[in-house]
């Protein structure tokens, strides 16, 4: 796989959405009475408003969103995931296993919230995101944007229904995250392709080791996420599937998953596919990323 260097020319990144404005007005919803279904295991088990869209591989759930918006969201997301299908090797023999009960992916699109917390956000079976009419969150709509964090929500749902469980969250972070920001380019404008760049980052945060990270948890450092670590993780996962870097394809990361599915763990199924161990790359990692990059 070879990694031309990109600027999608977006200058706010939303791998997870800051927002400047944490106590705004808000809108009125319409009253929900529908309970929520795949995404009630999240944090978010918000009810619906019973009048979902359906596509072919998608059902849309929302807040009282109007279907022609929820027609064009359809339209992303299922030009989206064949996208990925495509890049992933994702061949008609490959089953995606979705939750108990569940006939296709769920969205959950949302428009009379606000939250300081996220904007969009995974889980197995689906992905919750603003809708494309959200009233404050226009900005953030522009094509190009939405799409690319629709790519980066669905390559980690992809994750999950190849998994097949809640085993999917036992992928380490450095990996989901940077494989979600690679194949989106979703903070392109963020990444590292330098050495300079690379000191750069660390003088500012610190030397961490992205590879240390495998439970979501960060250092608190303030802007170190958006500013060093999901940078570090794209650089970590451009790396792994650069020719220059590890070489492997999409098509390893699908086996890594499917590997899991059979109860293989992470770093096992990492190791046979990327030909490295997990303790290794820890190890040898600033000195592999500094002979890497130019
Ligand atoms: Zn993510």
């Amino acid at each position: 796989m070879k990694f031309p260097r990109v600027s999608p020319g977006w200058p706010v990144a939303v791998g997870l959405l800051v927002w400047l404005c944490t106590a705004c007005d808000s809108v009125t919803a319409p009253e929900l009475t529908e309970p929520c279904v795949s995404w009630c295991n999240t944090l978010a088990p918000w009810p619906h408003d019973g009048n979902p869209f359906q596509s072919e591989t998608f059902t849309i759930y929302s807040d009282g969103v109007g279907h022609e918006v929820l027609a064009e969201l359809a339209e992303i997301a299922e030009d989206v995931l064949a996208d990925l299908k495509a890049q992933f090797q994702i061949t008609a023999d490959v089953a995606l296993v979705l939750p108990p009960g569940q006939q296709k992916l769920h969205v959950y699109a949302y428009k009379y919230r606000y939250s300081a917390e996220w904007a969009a956000r995974a889980f197995w079976g689906g992905m919750m995101i603003f809708s494309l009419d959200h009233p404050r969150l226009a900005e953030f709509t522009e094509r190009g944007h939405y799409r690319r964090l629709v790519t980066h929500e669905l390559v980690h749902a992809l994750q999950n229904v190849l998994v097949g469980s809640t085993h999917s969250y036992s992928t380490h972070t450095w990996f989901e995250e940077g494989l979600a920001e690679v194949v989106s380019a979703l903070d392109a404008e963020r990444s590292i392709w330098t050495e300079a760049a690379l000191d750069q980052r660390i003088a500012e945060f610190g030397e961490w080791n992205p590879i240390a990270i495998d439970n979501d948890i960060l250092p608190d450092i303030e802007n170190a996420g958006v500013q060093y670590f999901n940078p570090m993780f794209e650089l970590t996962m451009r790396y792994a599937l650069d020719d220059a870097g590890l070489g492997r394809s999409l098509r390893d990361v699908r086996d890594v998953f499917l590997d899991m599915r059979d109860g293989t763990s992470f770093s096992s199924a990492f190791a046979a596919m990327f030909g490295l161990s997990v303790a290794d790359f820890h190890d040898q990692y600033f000195a592999r990323i500094r002979a890497y990059l130019p």
